[in-house]
């Protein structure tokens, strides 16, 4: 038996000598040097009391040794379990407290607190992690062999547990197992054609299942390097991109993008591939990037409990607005969310998903993971529908479904139109309390620098294109919707906000 994530890793590199990562300050680490440090920092964590099994919370900048301490703690069997940054320690305490790590690696800068929390909570160990990449765990393993005897994890055994995003409620912490993420690598890899001459820039966070799960395994499932950057900047990736042909991104990147001059045909002629997801790219955004570069951004949609489940096709349409087609080994259905029926093609209801890509469960919350689970497909709690080319759309979460007046309005739709406006650069609807209609549909809309908006003339304009219960009763102008770390607006502020406009 072997280790069924690592082993595979392993058998994907070309060579130990093939660089894996090009950091910031123009250093090169090879498989080899990946290879050498997470053996280290797995004997380290072994010599901590970490047991197969056990979880190791890390909560850390994004450094070349933290993506290194991800393979070690899969190479000793545990289970890695990373958090947000922008967490703070208060939050930290829930998700220790539900984990129940062996370990927790923290920044240097909050030792003192970490330690006290880990103490109050019953965390038997804490080590530290700078953004330098130094910190008591590097120091400590570096004395260590760089060879490890890897412990032995079968397909169905748990990797990682992945906290959710918490962007409608507080964040669950998805199961994943070896197969959840290995079987996710090698298909999108695949289907997106990597190799090992792929360079990747890596701009995005490692504690998200895009940064870790579709960026670093992806790249080492090819045996393909990375520019390795801990932060996205548009100015340097544009430098980048001459070197590189690959970039993945949340939709910020490419509005960012887009405000720069630089980003122009010449400037992206090196790479093959653009890819965008964890939230909805604007169908605009997409127009604007292909006009600018030539380039048609490739969109697909996945969820921490699931890893990717669609994905616009590498040599089809690509096409505006939709997340593509399912991809191979995954089922994707939609359902009546009342009756539970499966529904035929344009018909909007829940989108359901099933494939070796699907999370065990919620860490210790059976009740909540049999309620997400429908006839062996995992509901996803994403509102859309398939059209006649099997193409799916997303047209919004369920939780943020307004019905007004017994009639159900989808975000998207509306947004779409608003969108659409001159002037506008993005826009928001949401559902508020309202006396007599339930929820009133409310538009929260960003203007175009210099453009002169009303909202009469926004509600003017959308007579003639919606029906009377899809527009908005009220419209809001903001500068900018509240997104969180990976770009995800985040309609419980704005519901929150505007809660008492119709009382
Ligand atoms: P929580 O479940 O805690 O509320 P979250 O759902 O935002 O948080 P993630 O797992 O990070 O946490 O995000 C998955 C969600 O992101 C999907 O369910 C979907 O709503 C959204 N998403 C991801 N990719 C896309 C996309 N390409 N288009 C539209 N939505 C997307
Ligand atoms: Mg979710």
């Amino acid at each position: 038996s072997d280790n069924h994530l690592f082993s595979a890793i392993v058998a994907a590199v070309p060579s130990l000598d093939a660089p894996l990562a090009r950091l910031a300050d123009g250093s090169i680490e090879t498989y080899g040097d990946a290879f050498a440090l997470s053996a280290r920092l797995a004997h380290l964590l072994v010599s901590r009391g970490v047991k197969p099994g056990d979880r190791v919370a890390v909560q850390v900048e994004k450094s070349w040794p933290s993506l290194a301490l991800y393979l070690a703690t899969i190479r000793a069997g545990a289970v890695y379990l990373p958090l947000n940054t922008a967490y703070t320690l208060n939050e930290v305490k829930y998700f220790l407290t539900d984990a129940e790590p062996a370990l927790f690696v923290c920044r240097p800068e909050i030792e003192t607190e970490a330690r006290a929390l880990a103490t109050e909570i019953g965390v038997p160990c804490v080590e530290t992690l700078g953004n330098d990449g130094v910190g008591s765990l590097t120091v400590s393993a570096a004395a260590l062999s760089p060879t490890f005897p890897d412990v032995a994890r079968g397909p169905d055994e748990l990797a990682c547990i992945l906290y959710t995003s918490g962007t409608t409620g507080r964040a669950k912490g998805a199961m994943l197992t070896h197969r959840n993420l290995l079987s996710n690598a090698v298909t999108l890899k695949d289907y997106w054609r990597f190799t090992s001459n792929d360079v990747l820039i890596h701009a995005l966070p490692l504690f998200h299942t895009h940064g870790l799960f579709v960026a670093a395994n992806v790249i080492f499932m090819s045996g393909a390097s990375m520019l390795f950057r801990t932060k996205f900047d548009a100015r340097e990736a544009i430098e980048l991109m001459p070197q590189a042909t690959c970039l993945m991104g949340v939709p910020t990147f490419y509005t960012r993008l887009l405000d720069q001059p630089g980003l122009t045909r010449e400037a992206t002629q090196h790479m093959r591939l653009f890819t965008s997801g964890s939230a909805p790219l604007l169908a605009e955004t997409h127009r604007a990037f292909r006009e600018r570069t030539g380039h048609a951004i490739l969109e697909r949609y996945g969820m921490t409990e699931t890893g990717m489940n669609t994905s616009n096709p590498y040599e089809g349409e690509r096409i505006a607005g939709t997340v593509g087609l399912p991809l191979p080994g995954v089922s994707v259905r939609v359902v009546d969310p009342e009756s539970g029926t499966v529904l035929g093609s344009d018909e909007i209801g829940m989108i359901e998903v099933k494939g070796p890509n699907v999370t065990k469960g919620y860490w210790r919350m059976p009740e909540k993971t049999a309620s997400e689970f429908h006839d062996g497909f995992f509901v996803t709690g994403d509102l859309g529908k398939i059209d006649a080319n099997d193409y799916v759309h997303i047209v919004g979460r369920g939780k943020d479904l307004v019905i007004t007046g017994g009639f159900n309005v989808y975000p998207k739709e509306v947004e779409g139109e608003i969108d659409a406006l001159p002037g506008v650069v993005e826009s928001a609807i949401i559902g508020v309390p309202h006396p007599d209609f339930g929820e009133g549909v409310t538009a929260v809309v960003v203007m175009a620098k210099g453009a002169d908006l009303s909202e009469q003339g926004i509600q003017k304009a959308l007579e003639s294109r919606l029906a009377r219960f899809k527009q908005p009763k009220r419209v809001f102008f903001v500068n900018e919707l509240p997104r969180n770390t990976m770009g995800k607006v985040q309609k419980n502020i704005l519901r929150d906000t505007y809660r008492d406009i119709y009382r």
